[in-house]
């Protein structure tokens, strides 16, 4: 016989990390699939100065491993698995993932949302030889030399400010005036000597796809059509991110742009209707906030309901 788990965690980051803790500490014994972003968007960031209680900040590697240790010591279990599809209308819920079947009484989606990509082919060829979306993670490679990062919102910022530690300029480059990014980063951006912000400025191509290296972007101007060419080593992406929700298309409402739609904060619904014990939390439910301290509160709800349904359904 397969086992039942009383509940299942699609994702690591933030959000499920929370939901993980109180599940696991009110003896529910979660089981946590890491998924192919194990530990979320906080696991690529770097300093995070808003999260309450860390009055000095805390880097976001630190602050998932915490909240995992917090969760197994309560005796939640994780998997490095990824969900492969799922049939949200039997019960126990079945899924079937890349370690095999997982059978559930709940489930909380916690899969987040993964860096957006511009989509142009030579991005894509160029991925790994000089374009990325990870700072955090590729900045080093960058020591002394010119790059840009695209974008307008605070993941631009952030990148810029932290790549411009290694580079030694980083252009940035928004395709409008208006930013989304909060004063405070913008600020910091415009006051840095090394960083150059460009508005209006699309970029059509990256160059260097024929010598795996990247060289230069080629730029148009939003508002006159002038092109122009920038030369740089490295391209970073900053322009926000997509839901991870795909597998639920057809089975969960979802809005224009994939996200889950929620309602009563983690309920999700079927053509309007609640499914029963499965619940959402995180990025990937929420495009307006989408802050670790929004998913952790969101990932609390969720777990809450769960500990309520099982209640509820004598278990
Ligand atoms: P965002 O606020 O949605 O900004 C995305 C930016 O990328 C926008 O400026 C957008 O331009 C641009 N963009 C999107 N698609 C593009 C494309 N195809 N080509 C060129 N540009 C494109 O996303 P985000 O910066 O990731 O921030 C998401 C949330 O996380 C926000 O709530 C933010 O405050 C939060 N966050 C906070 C921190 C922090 O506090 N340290 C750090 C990172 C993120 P348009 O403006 O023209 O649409």
């Amino acid at each position: 016989m397969t086992e039942i788990r009383d509940t299942v965690i699609l994702g690591s980051g933030c959000a499920g990390l929370t939901a993980a803790i109180y599940t696991a500490r009110a003896g529910m014994k979660p089981l946590v699939l890491e998924g192919h972003e194990p530990g979320g968007q906080l696991s690529i960031t770097t300093l995070v100065e808003n999260f309450p209680g860390w009055p000095e900040g805390i880097q976001g590697p630190e602050l998932i491993d915490n909240m995992k240790k917090q969760a197994a010591r309560f005796g939640a279990e994780f998997q490095m698995a990824q969900l492969k599809t799922v049939d949200l209308t039997t019960r126990p819920i079945k899924l079937q993932t890349s370690a095999g079947e997982i059978c559930t009484r709940t489930l909380i989606v916690a899969s987040g949302a993964s860096a957006r990509w511009l989509g142009l082919p030579s991005e894509q060829a160029l991925i790994g030889h000089g374009v990325s979306s990870c700072a955090t993670c590729d900045g080093a490679f960058f020591r002394g030399l010119e790059i840009a990062v695209v974008g307008g919102g605070d993941s631009a910022m952030e990148e810029a400010l932290f790549l411009v530690r290694f580079a030694s300029k980083v252009t940035l480059l928004h395709r409008r005036e208006q930013f989304r990014a909060s004063k405070i980063m913008l600020e910091r951006v415009m006051a840095h000597p090394n960083i150059e912000l460009r508005t209006n400025a699309i970029v059509e191509e990256v160059l260097g796809v024929d010598e795996k290296d990247v060289s230069g972007v080629r730029l148009k101007d939003a508002k006159t059509g002038e092109e122009s060419t920038l030369s740089i080593k490295g391209l970073f992406l900053g322009i926000g991110h997509n839901p991870n929700a795909k597998m639920f298309t057809g089975q969960m409402d979802l809005d224009e742009d994939g996200y889950i739609k929620t309602t009563g904060n983690v309920f999700t619904t079927h053509n309007g209707a609640v499914i029963p014990g499965v619940f959402a939390c995180g990025d990937v439910q929420d495009r307006r906030y989408r802050q670790a301290i929004t998913a952790a509160g969101s990932g609390c709800m969720a777990a809450l309901e769960v500990e309520k349904f099982l209640e509820e359904h004598g278990h």
